[in-house]
């Protein structure tokens, strides 16, 4: 039985286990497969949260008026992680930043 569903990236094989940790508490991971060359590898997880410093960026872009997109490709991250501070960013101010299209319909306000 497995204990994660991680693939190599050499042998794509699911032969892999958890190998130690790197100083920056990244997770190490080691190849079983004994065809395979590759024997410690890293994994980039698509879902690792946004680092603070990136975040820091996101949410300054935000508020200049950027949309997710041109962030994403500004600071060479996913969209999906920039869209997800996004979020967050919105249930924290208001109006929410970017994330809803402006109102094409005028709505009258009663004055009087
Ligand atoms: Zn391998």
């Amino acid at each position: 039985m497995a204990l994660t569903q991680v693939r190599c990236p050499d042998c794509n094989g699911l032969n892999v286990v958890k190998y130690g940790k790197q100083p920056n508490g990244e997770q190490r991971y080691s190849c079983q497969d004994p065809r395979c060359s590759r024997t410690i590898f890293l994994l980039n997880y698509r879902s690792q949260p946004v680092l603070q410093s990136s975040r820091t960026r996101i949410i300054e872009l935000a508020l200049d008026g950027y949309d997710p997109q041109a962030i994403s490709e500004s600071l060479g991250l996913p969209e999906e992680e920039v869209t997800r501070v996004f979020q967050q960013l919105s249930r924290l101010t208001a109006p929410p930043v970017g994330v809803r299209s402006r109102p094409d319909k005028r709505t009258k306000v009663a004055a009087s």
